[in-house]
């Protein structure tokens, strides 16, 4: 576990790039989550839907909740109202069934898009240009019920610094792009969510306002 000195100069590092820090909670037991929820930290991440569900049950309210992970269009719905954020959103699909779901609720889903920058081939994510060729057609005007607050990528796992750098800038040339063609009305269109326990000094130095940050933390 993190000392509370280590902590603190993790989050100091965060705050003179003005991001957020997402403690990726998935596998970890509530002790240990609530050791961090003691040190102030209040924003988590799980990639699972039914663990997310049963920890958010047994840990304080005032937690906020974020999805990272890949979603199937026959759990969507369940995410609807129960957290925060989704950073996770790769198909128009999955848009379709939490705008729908979330109309029904007359509620507000915050959501990222997920778009692919790893070369790698296992990794999810919007290939960019089916997700602007969608935005061109209009296919996300009926979905009123999304508020759409950025986009979030991952890099290739790697020790090759100059790749990684070269996919983070990519995801925030994407972000630029989208913002000025589709978003430039919206002020919640602004966060770039990249950046992980080894390569988040990166994802900093090229605009990440949310790092995702899981092993560091708990190890
Ligand atoms: C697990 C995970 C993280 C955190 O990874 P660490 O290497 O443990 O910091 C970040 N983002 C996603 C989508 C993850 O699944």
């Amino acid at each position: 576990m993190i000392t509370l000195d280590d902590f603190h100069r993790l989050t100091n590092e965060l705050d003179e790039y003005d991001a957020q820090l997402l403690a990726v909670s998935k596998t970890q037991p509530i002790d240990q989550i609530l050791h961090l929820y003691r040190f102030g930290q209040r924003i988590f991440g799980e990639n699972r839907i039914e663990e997310l569900l049963d920890k958010q049950g047994q840990l304080p309210q005032d937690i906020e909740w974020h999805f990272i992970g890949h979603i199937q269009s026959k759990k969507a719905a369940k995410l609807v109202g129960k957290v925060a954020m989704i950073h996770s959103l790769d198909r128009i699909k999955i848009a379709n069934i939490l705008h729908e779901n979330a109309a029904k609720q007359s509620t507000i889903v915050n959501v990222l898009f997920q778009i692919k920058i790893a070369q790698e081939e296992s990794k999810y994510g919007y290939p960019i240009d089916s997700l602007l060729q969608e935005l061109e057609d209009g296919a996300y005007t009926p979905f009123k019920n999304l508020n759409i607050c950025g986009v979030m990528g991952m890099a290739t796992l790697t020790s090759d610094v100059r790749l990684i750098e070269s996919e983070f800038q990519l995801l925030y040339k994407h972000f630029q792009i989208l913002k000025d063609n589709y978003f430039s009305d919206s002020i919640a269109f602004r966060e770039i969510s990249m950046g992980m326990s080894q390569d988040y000094p990166i994802a900093l130095r090229h605009g990440a306002t949310i790092v995702r940050i899981g092993s560091t933390l708990f190890k």
